[in-house]
């Protein structure tokens, strides 16, 4: 396996929608290790989600994972999604606070739908479809955004809340 470099914001392929994996691919072992690198590159990185397109590869590919007490989040078991469509369900909203292995030093808080149908493929191709919530659900409607060309920046009310980490730590972590 292999630690693959995160593309930075500014990296056009950050700003590009990413095209979906064909059947045939998604059995190849070059996909297969694509997809063991995207996982080891997100852990060498403590991250809790990445995007395909973050690692230079624009491809409809996504990991999340959590363990406990990361990212003050709950532990969320390792999912990897293929050619995912998330789709809102009811209206609630929820605001909290997000940052991201492209935008490295930054957070801000990002307001996302509490409640999401995920439906997509797994690393095998066989067929997903269930309900995320909460944690899980903010973290991948973040990375499927980065398979549409989308940032954080893009999803925040304001850049009010915009921060460094450290100045994080300083004022906002207690709130
Ligand atoms: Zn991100």
């Amino acid at each position: 396996m292999a630690v693959l470099k995160v593309a930075q914001l500014g990296h056009p392929i950050l700003r590009r929608r990413a095209a979906s994996v064909p059947r045939d691919t998604l059995r190849s072992r070059d996909f297969q290790r694509f997809v063991d690198d995207l996982i080891e590159t997100m852990r060498k990185y403590s991250g809790v989600g990445l995007a395909a397109p973050q690692v230079h590869e624009g491809f409809q590919v996504l990991a999340v994972e959590a363990q406990k007490g990361q990212e003050e989040a709950p532990a969320t078991p390792l999912t990897v999604l293929v050619n995912p469509v998330v789709t809102p369900l009811g209206n609630s909203l929820g605001e909290d606070w997000e940052g991201c292995l492209s935008l490295p030093g930054l957070r801000g808080k990002v307001p996302r739908h509490r409640e999401v149908r995920v439906e997509a493929l797994d690393r095998r191709g066989e067929p997903l479809d269930f309900t995320a919530t909460d944690f899980f659900s903010r973290v991948i409607q973040h990375e499927y955004d980065h398979l549409q060309g989308i940032t954080f920046l893009d999803r925040m009310k304001s850049f009010e809340t915009l921060t460094y980490l450290d100045e994080y730590a300083r004022y906002w972590a207690e709130r």
